[in-house]
This record gives C-alpha cells, sequence and structure tokens, in this order.
C-alpha cells in the first residue's frame, strides 16, 4: 500500500531505539524525510546513519533531552515546519504508591505530558495552517488497563490521554489529526529494565522471566518495535484520515476487555 507520505517531513522525538526508531523505520520506508532525537549523541548518530543508508532519506539527527524546553527548542529549531509529529520519551521507574514524591510526579508529568503537550502546541498553527498534519503520541497500554507499579506512568500518561481527546476534535477542521498509540509489551530495551528486576527478585534467569511475562499475553510473545512502526506510519498516512482522538491498544490480546 503506497501511504502517500513520500517527501513529508516528520520530527521522531526519543527515537534511536525501540518503539520510537520503528516509527521512524516505517516512515522513512514510506519516504519520509526525519528529524530524528534521542539524548545519546553516538546512538543516535548510528541511528541517523543505517535509516540514510536503508531507505534513502534525509535524517537530521538532534541530540537532545526532549522533556526539557531547550532540548524541545533544539529539535524545532532544526526540524522547522514539518507534516507530522511522534511524541515519545522514556518511561517513569516503577515503584509503589507510598513512595512517590512531588518531585517524581513532576519529572513524570514533564516526560510523558508536558513535552508531548509543549511539542504539540509548536508545530499544530503550521499543521493547521496548511490544512495538513499528523500527530501520533506513544503513550501504554496502562492508560486502558494500569499497571499498579507503573503508577508514575498511569498518571502522567492519562493526563495526555484527556488532553488528546479534546484537542484532536479542535483542529480536525484543518486537516490534521492527531491520535494515541497505546503499546503492550514490546521487545525493547524498556521491556528488559522491567524483567530484570524481576529475574532478579525471584532468583530466576531473564529469559525465565520474560517467558513468565510473555505467558501472559494471548499471542504469547512480545510485540516488535516493526509492528508497532507500522501501525505508526499507517495512522500518518493518507489513508488515516477519518482516524482523529482514538487510542489504539497494541498488546497482542494481554488486556482483556471487550472495547
Ligand atoms: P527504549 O527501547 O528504552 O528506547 C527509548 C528511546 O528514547 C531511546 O532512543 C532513548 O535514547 C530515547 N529517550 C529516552 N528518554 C529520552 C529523552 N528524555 N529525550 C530524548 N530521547 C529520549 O524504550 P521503548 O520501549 O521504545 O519505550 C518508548 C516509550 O513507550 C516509553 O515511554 C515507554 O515507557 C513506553 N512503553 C513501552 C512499552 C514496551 O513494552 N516497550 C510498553 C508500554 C509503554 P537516549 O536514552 O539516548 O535518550
Amino acid at each position: 500500500m503506497d501511504l502517500g507520505l513520500r517527501d513529508k517531513r516528520a520530527i521522531v522525538c526519543a527515537a534511536s531505539k525501540g518503539l520510537g526508531r520503528g516509527c521512524a523505520e516505517a516512515l522513512a520506508e514510506a519516504g519520509v524525510e526525519l528529524v530524528l532525537n534521542a539524548r545519546g549523541a553516538d546512538a543516535l548518530a548510528r541511528a541517523a546513519d543505517e535509516i540514510r543508508a536503508r531507505y534513502g532519506v534525509s535524517v537530521t539527527p538532534v541530540a537532545a533531552d526532549i522533556t526539557t524546553s531547550e532540548g524541545r527548542a533544539a529539535v524545532l529549531e532544526a526540524a522547522g515546519e514539518v507534516d507530522i509529529l511522534i511524541n515519545n520519551a522514556g518511561g517513569p521507574p516503577p515503584g509503589v504508591w507510598a513512595d512517590w514524591t512531588r518531585e517524581d510526579f513532576i519529572a513524570a508529568l514533564d516526560a510523558n505530558l508536558l513535552a508531548p503537550v509543549a511539542m504539540m502546541q509548536a508545530v499544530l498553527p503550521a499543521m493547521m495552517g496548511q490544512g495538513w498534519g499528523r500527530v501520533v503520541n506513544i503513550t501504554s497500554a496502562a492508560v486502558r488497563a494500569p499497571i499498579a507499579q507503573l503508577g508514575l506512568s498511569n498518571t502522567a500518561r492519562t493526563g495526555l490521554t484527556g488532553f488528546v481527546a479534546g484537542t484532536a476534535r479542535q483542529v480536525a477542521g484543518q486537516g490534521v489529526t492527531i491520535n494515541n498509540l497505546l503499546p503492550g509489551i514490546h521487545a525493547t530495551d524498556r521491556i528488559k529494565a522491567l524483567d530484570g528486576p524481576v529475574a532478579e527478585a525471584d532468583g530466576i534467569s531473564l529469559e525465565a522471566a520474560s517467558a513468565r511475562r510473555m505467558a501472559t499475553i494471548p499471542v504469547g510473545r512480545y510485540g516488535t518495535a516493526a509492528e508497532f512502526g507500522a501501525m505508526c506510519a499507517f495512522l500518518c498516512s493518507q489513508h488515516a484520515g477519518f482516524i482523529v482522538g482514538q487510542n489504539i491498544l497494541l498488546d497482542g490480546g494481554a488486556a482483556n476487555q471487550t472495547i
């Protein structure tokens, strides 16, 4: 399927690895010129080189912390006006509700609510002005089915879900769609960081901890960044103009829900 995205321009935040990288690759495959962001300059430069070589699109790496206003300014300045924005950042650490301080909540809100909101506020006016734009926010399955030990994530990301629900309907008339992608468990560094402590606490191998978690997913495996990226690229495509303000769960059937 031709996604109709050749020569569009996109910012993909937090994208040297994992789900952001999967989105960047799928957009690049569709011919989208990329501004690619992550904090670590070396891994980001490698990712940019690989994507450029594989898909023949221009890739501008901007090493910056997207959760800071300086980081966002650097990304936005390098990008200029864009057609597509993929919002992403690292997720907050796991923990216990009684331990989280105000500072912990502020950090989670900065990363997973206020950063994507600020990026949308920066790019939406030009998208609306040109009558076409696509925004996809990487959130989490936890906004549908909260994960208790990821309470910081649950709290910040449901705030973003609320913001998108209203705002998506305010900009849709100008040809701009905003949607959220909700990852369940995917095989990235993030999930290794979550399986590691479980293995240690239970005295089992990382593989055994992963196998136990995979058994809780109806498809019996973790999702891949490529599958995730393909859905992201479709949401950005010309075919997805009627999909507005949705929260699309990619979780292998893990959440036992009717809707
Ligand atoms: P990942 O594999 O750890 O990759 C994270 C990427 O984001 C890296 O490129 C990292 O590079 C970059 N990054 C992290 N913090 C950043 C920041 N402040 N500014 C700029 N770049 C930043 O993580 P992932 O699994 O793809 O997860 C992506 C998001 O989805 C996270 O918010 C995660 O919580 C959420 N999520 C993931 C899963 C899953 O199963 N994987 C499930 C639910 C939700 P640098 O470290 O160099 O900056």
